[in-house]
């Protein structure tokens, strides 16, 4: 399907952006139909890891997919762990992980680790302009101020670290998930901070229907097309248009036929 190009019968181009979580292989930047990805989920090579993997491992394998792709957008999400993502080396033990210590709460948490990954996404951008930053689980404006503090302070560092006057390098682009449904009571106050909006429908659909989306005995419950979900989504999206906010979808239901044509007649683009 990829082959083709994302185009509808009455000539609508509908964007197709990739989500992966490992390295971006040579036919992104050889498939013209695909715009670029939507979501890096940088935790797998986390979980992969035993160990908190350096900065200068980090650097070198965001490096690789902005060099690979200079023309297409790469949309980094940073770390998203917690929940049904965990890590050997950072135990989270708690009695409701989903509603816990997840994404942006761990690492605004710990500040240092937000910084090493920041630090290695903004050296890895030196010289290209495809790199967007997005920042999973967002709940408040506060957290929103705060990691972009933290992403001021890593690029002001790497500024400074470069000592290169000519060096061009630039503030990488900065968005939010819309997993958590409180955000979409306040999108025009987050509009104020951050440059677009991506959906992640896979915990919004969770969050929405208190449906936990990896327990099988309530998987029947767990459905995207609920009308509460699609009624978020379209008000989402009218909202966002209003805003004139670049808005996307990362979660699974854009990578659903349906789905697709669904979010296609609700103003995605
Ligand atoms: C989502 O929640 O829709 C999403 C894309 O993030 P993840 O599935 O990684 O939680
Ligand atoms: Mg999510």
């Amino acid at each position: 399907m990829s082959n083709e190009p994302s185009v509808t019968l009455d000539h609508h181009e509908m964007h197709l952006y990739l989500n992966t979580g490992l390295v971006v292989k040579q036919e992104l930047a050889d498939n013209d139909n695909i715009k670029g990805v939507g979501l890096f989920r940088t935790e797998i090579p986390f979980m992969q890891s035993d160990h908190f993997p350096p900065e200068q491992a980090q650097y070198e394998l965001y490096r690789s997919i902005l060099e690979a792709n200079p023309d297409k957008d790469i949309t980094m999400r940073t770390l998203d762990i917690g929940g049904d993502k965990p890590l050997s080396y950072l135990p989270i033990v708690e009695d409701n992980p989903f509603l816990g210590w997840r994404g942006i709460r761990v690492t605004l948490d710990q500040p240092e680790i937000f910084l090493v990954q920041a630090r290695a996404m903004i050296r890895a951008s030196e010289d290209y302009t495809n790199l967007q930053i997005m920042l999973p689980m967002i709940t408040t404006i506060a957290e929103v101020k705060e990691a972009k503090r933290l992403l001021k302070q890593a690029y002001y560092e790497v500024k400074e670290e470069l000592k290169d006057p000519l060096s061009t390098m630039m503030m990488p682009k900065l968005g939010i998930m819309l997993e958590v449904p409180a955000v979409v009571y306040q999108l025009s106050q987050f509009a104020q901070h951050v440059d677009f909006f991506s959906v992640g429908s896979n915990d919004l659909t969770q969050y929405l229907l208190a449906v936990d989306r990896n327990n099988p005995r309530v998987s029947s419950l767990y459905n995207s097309f609920h009308p509460s979900v699609l009624a978020v989504l379209q008000e989402i999206a009218t909202q966002a248009n209003k805003l004139e906010k670049p808005i996307t979808v990362c979660g699974g239901l854009a990578g659903d036929p349906a789905g697709a044509v669904l979010l296609m007649a609700m103003g995605y683009q």
